[in-house]
């Protein structure tokens, strides 16, 4: 590899690496595959979870997939390669598949939905029949399901690969529609069936109509900018600060169409569920010690969570959970604390709904949703094996899975070769020996030009590279920007990373 030829692009990146404090050979290593499938789940995926070594098998059997964006896709691909002899068949209602990390890339107006966009038919592999169709019931008692128009399909083995929902409406006046009205916006809004991320656009308008008042505005009074994270799980837990860091700094000058700073004439909130910005304590300082502090208009409402909207009268109104002291208990020396809730009003100018998310109602409403607790509706898998609970012939792999880490494209792109592995064993009559460690990705982007690439599993902080992971680089966001997105397309979809 040292001898390769490198191309401009690779020197101007090599000389990048460089600069921030990597040896020549591990800066080769991250171009390879590493670089940009760091952004989508970690470094290159080990010979065993890669398609060269990985398992396969001459077994036959009748494998359905539901689902057809990013794990579905992978899975088709994984499993054609994998079980040749194997009946692939997969239930995917759309017909274009949307790259959605790419819809904060149009929210800060550096993508355009054209941009991340591709027909589906361009990514499903040769050989797996295509049904395009919902599912509307899972019967796995009977290893059948039922589509809304082509009647039922059997299986040996089922993947569950169908995505999460947004529930806009579970906020009092709030639906999408709203979205790119009167103030609102909503970076995740999309119809992964349509094909459309309306949210993108909307949010790019938002960004420019959000300065256009700043500019009007002044310290002494100043625009109310609201961003919001629900208390539900949701898909990439980053998204709410991205849209708040790149938004604010859109207001600073910074971003494609530049302009005179005028962030401090707008008064931003975050609201949130819990204490923190992020879970785990050294991703958690940089922002609290470094970020927040850069732009310094900024403040917490910590346990503030979205209820109503009042879209004519731009007022929020949040649910405010607080501990007071109790009384005092001289068996432990302390005082009791005693949870309160209070609901507050908030009037604003702008606000950037992020929506509540569920599972989707067809896993929701059937027996392999997690019959009560946290995870109620999930899809019921075991954590490290991506195996159903009860149903052994059921994996699943995606946003759906009811497991405590992982709504990323970059967790789908580790679940890809644990479903392969343990889905063949299972084929097999084998014992399941993959394990998924919990792996996920948030590329935080903390301003235009820099990304904090914060990646955890089970036991905490899991940095793929040699480089200090709490600390925002340019590199991260050039890999993300320019090279994402084709491996994307490329590799990840052809299960080939
Ligand atoms: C704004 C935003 C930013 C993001 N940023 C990042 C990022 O930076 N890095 C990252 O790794 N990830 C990011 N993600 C998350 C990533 O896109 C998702 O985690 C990933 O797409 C999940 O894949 P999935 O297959 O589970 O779901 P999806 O890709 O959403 O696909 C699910 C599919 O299942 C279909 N479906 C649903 N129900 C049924 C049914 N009953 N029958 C048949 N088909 C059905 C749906 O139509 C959909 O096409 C981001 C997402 C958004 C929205």
């Amino acid at each position: 590899m040292n001898k390769k030829e490198l191309t401009h692009a690779e020197k101007v990146i090599e000389d990048l690496l460089k600069k921030e404090g990597m040896s020549r050979r591990d800066a080769l290593k991250l171009m390879g595959v590493g670089g940009a499938a760091a952004m989508l789940g970690g470094a290159p995926l080990s010979a065993s979870q890669s398609d060269e070594g990985s398992s396969s098998s001459e077994a036959k059997a009748k494998i359905v997939i539901v689902g057809g964006g990013t794990g579905g896709v992978i899975m088709a691909a994984r499993l054609r390669r994998a079980a040749p002899n194997a009946e692939i068949t997969i239930v995917a209602p759309n017909d274009i598949h949307l790259y959605q990390p790419g819809q904060v890339f149009m929210a800060a107006g550096l993508y355009t939905e054209e941009d991340i966009k591709k027909p589906n038919a361009d990514l499903m592999p040769g050989g797996v029949k295509w049904i395009k169709d919902e599912v509307r019931i899972f019967d796995p008692d009977a290893n059948i399901v039922e589509t809304a128009k082509n009647g039922k399909v059997k299986y040996d083995f089922l993947v569950v690969a169908t995505g999460l929902e947004y529930n806009y409406e579970g906020i009092e006046g709030m639906r999408p529609e709203l979205v790119g009205q009167k103030g609102i916006s909503s970076v995740y809004l999309n119809d992964p069936v349509k094909g459309t991320a309306r949210g993108g656009t909307a949010t790019w308008e938002w960004f420019k109509k959000l300065r256009a008042a700043a500019e009007k505005a002044s310290e002494a009074n100043p625009v109310t900018a609201i961003y919001t994270q629900p208390d539900t799980p949701i898909k990439c837990g980053g998204a709410p600060q991205k849209i708040l860091y790149l938004s604010d700094d859109f207001l600073r000058g910074n971003g494609p169409t530049g302009g005179t700073d005028v962030h401090k004439n707008v008064k931003a909130l975050f609201c949130k569920k819990g204490t923190k910005l992020f879970g785990l304590p050294d991703y958690n300082k940089t922002l609290v010690d470094e970020v927040t502090p850069m732009y310094g208009n900024i403040t917490d409402k910590w346990n503030h969570i979205l209820r109503k909207i009042d879209p004519e009268k731009r007022v929020a109104t949040f649910e405010h959970i607080y501990l007071v002291k109790g009384e005092y208990d001289p068996n432990l020396e302390e005082y009791d604390m005693i949870t309160k809730r209070e609901t507050v009003e908030i009037e604003y100018d702008f606000i950037h709904v992020v929506p509540p998310m569920k599972p989707v109602k067809s896993i929701a409403n059937s027996p392999l949703g997690w019959p009560k607790g946290n995870a109620k509706g999930w899809l019921a898998c075991d954590r490290y094996t991506l195996q159903h609970m009860k149903y052994k012939n059921v994996f699943g792999i995606g946003d759906i899975l009811g497991i405590p880490l992982g709504k990323t494209g970059g967790s789908a792109r580790h679940h890809g070769p644990v479903v392969q592995e343990n889905l063949i064993a299972a084929m097999e009559g084998k014992d399941l020996s993959a394990k998924f460690d919990g792996y996920t990705v948030c590329p935080l982007k903390t301003q235009y030009g820099k990304i904090m690439l914060a990646e955890f599993n089970y036991d905490g902080p899991a940095p793929s590279f040699p480089l200090d992971p709490a600390k925002p680089r340019w590199i991260w966001w050039a890999f993300d920007l320019y090279m994402l997105k084709p491996m994307y397309w490329n590799l990840m979809m052809r299960g080939l990373m």
